[in-house]
């Protein structure tokens, strides 16, 4: 063969043995064995036809410590499983590299314009007016990390992207259909900054022909640089962008505690009228019933604090928090999807009791997770190797 190194004949040396895991356990195989005397270097082709890993796993193998990997609490509960399950031994090690080195390919396809499957364009559903629609998210959350030698780190934030199509309240929804299995729905994730982020989205937005929805809408906490990250990458002018009102409300809950910090059932119930207001309402309605509010004379720091926390966020997105009118528009006002892809996308497997992470393998998991979370096909088209080679988004100016 010719060595790709130095472009020379390797001549062949031997048929060798070798042994790699496979989904039905070990198997021992002989290929050819070529050797470059130029560069010292000894080269088996077939091992990268037949796309053996690094960690000597066959596809398969690697597909299924991936998963459990990925999908388990840890990666010692995978390894764990993953025996119980298909009679595959690795190690908690060879598991944990595999779905990292798993997470840096995907990483890479993404930084190189590849997306998995084929270009599509999603069913957008229509909204009161019969305009259809397509919704955005981002948010950060946090992840613990481990400094070098074990020491601990500032956590480091992931963010949590997304392009998805919600299916609509019943008045809006179409016909005779049953309503789809789960959420549709495309996320990014990784330790990235948002400037690396803005045309990952992008791309995956175009990959699902977002150009077709004749609305974009935004949702995003109130959270530093997420506004401004929407309006920059999905500029129309039109753009709607909404104060995803799970966050929102939140606010209102942690507020109702602090008035209420002996008694719960009142903190629930204060937060529901709060809450209900909020949405009935709108956001410059409950900031202004909060200011005449009848506090307590004496209050503690707590209330205090809580009060001019929701002061400063609801001045701050008071713009975006117009839910009657979204509402009326037929439009979702977040209240899940934004914190559940956070939670099922990153939180669950990154945030455990007690779990430390170094910064490349969160990030490197990050992408496994988000792909294995995504709309049905996505997992498979990557490991079938279907991919659609994008070149970069224009940012709409
Ligand atoms: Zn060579």
């Amino acid at each position: 063969m010719t060595c790709p190194d130095c472009d020379h004949a390797a001549a062949y040396h031997a048929d060798r043995e070798r042994t790699v895991v496979s989904i039905l356990g070990p198997v021992r195989y002989k290929r050819a064995y070529y050797y470059c005397r130029r560069c010292g270097r000894g080269m088996a082709p077939f091992d990268e036809r037949a796309a053996i890993t690094q960690r000597a796993l066959t596809p398969g193998a690697e597909q299924l410590a991936t998963l459990a990997g990925g999908v388990c609490d840890s990666f010692e509960r995978g390894a764990g499983l993953l025996g119980e399950m298909s009679g595959v031994r690795l190690s908690e090690s060879t598991v944990e590299r595999t779905t990292e080195d798993v997470g840096r390919r995907i990483e890479g396809c993404l930084a190189g314009g590849i997306l998995f499957g084929l270009a599509v364009v999603w069913k957008w559903y229509a909204d009161a007016r019969g305009r259809s629609v397509a919704y955005l998210t981002l948010d950060a959350t946090g992840t613990r990390q481990q400094g070098p030698n074990g020491s601990k780190a500032e956590g480091r934030m992931a963010y949590v992207a997304g392009v998805y199509n919600p299916y609509p309240d019943e008045y809006l929804r179409p016909p005779g259909k049953p309503p789809p299995p789960c959420l549709q729905a495309r996320y990014l994730s990784g330790l990235y900054s948002l400037e690396e982020l803005g045309p990952l989205l992008r791309r995956q937005a175009a990959h699902v022909g977002m150009e077709h929805a004749e609305v974009w809408i935004a949702l995003t906490d109130g959270g530093c640089g997420l506004e401004e990250f929407m309006r920059m990458n999905f500029n129309r002018v039109d753009l709607v962008l909404i104060l995803d009102f799970w966050h929102a409300a939140s606010y209102l809950e942690e507020l109702a505690r602090a008035l209420h910090p002996a008694d719960e059932e009142a903190a629930l119930k204060q937060a529901e009228q709060w809450c209900g207001l909020l949405k009935r309402e709108g956001g410059a309605t409950t900031l202004a019933a909060l200011e005449q509010w009848d506090w307590p004379a004496r209050q503690s720091a707590g209330l205090r604090e809580q009060r001019e926390k929701v002061r400063s966020y609801f001045t701050n997105n008071v713009h975006r928090m117009e839910y009657p009118e979204y509402l009326a528009e037929g439009w979702q006002i977040g209240s899940g999807v934004v914190e559940s892809a956070c939670k099922t996308v990153v939180g669950q497997r990154l945030k455990g009791a007690g779990m430390r992470w170094g910064e490349e393998g969160a990030h490197a998991v990050c992408h496994v997770r988000a792909l294995y979370r995504s709309e049905k096909g996505q997992w498979a088209a990557f490991w079938n190797r279907q991919f659609t080679r994008k070149t970069p988004v224009q940012q709409r100016m």
